[in-house]
């Protein structure tokens, strides 16, 4: 990997702070927050801190420790917005837009409600 690319890696610069996020969970390994363009409410992306690009670079380790998260995430999207049921998207090559590994958490609703803010998700999320 060219280093140039990890320094202007969107993701990277959400991992080390210098641009915002709604933060749902957080560790050493991972930052977990919600998508800016949701497809819908709660939509959440877990990040590994380290820069992998995708699934074939990311080891496996590390790997498990997201699926662990996203088990631990789903729970508190039930417990705070109710959700009932999980898909989960995982991008590469041609399919991926942000070159930083991902896994899109979409939540599921029994009714679901128009697409709110992401600030009135993440409010509701930490209340
Ligand atoms: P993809 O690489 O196609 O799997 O998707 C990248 C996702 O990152 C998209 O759903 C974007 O809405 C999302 N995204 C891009 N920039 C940000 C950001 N600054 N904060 C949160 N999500 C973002
Ligand atoms: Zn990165």
């Amino acid at each position: 990997m060219n280093m140039g690319d990890k320094m202007e890696c969107i993701f990277c610069k959400i991992v080390n702070g210098e641009i915002p996020s709604y933060i749902v969970y957080e560790d050493e390994i991972v930052k977990a927050f919600l998508d800016v363009n949701p497809d819908v409410n709660g939509h959440t992306l877990i990040v590994p801190k380290k820069h992998y690009k995708d699934l074939f670079d990311i080891d496996n380790d590390t790997l498990i420790h997201i699926m662990e998260i996203a088990k631990k995430i789903d729970k508190l999207l039930k417990d705070k917005l109710n959700t009932d049921g999980l898909t989960l998207v995982q991008n590469n090559g041609l399919k991926q837009e942000v070159k930083h590994f991902h896994l899109h958490l979409k939540p599921g609703y029994k009714n679901e409600g128009k697409l709110l803010p992401v600030e009135e998700i993440y409010k509701k999320i930490n209340e």
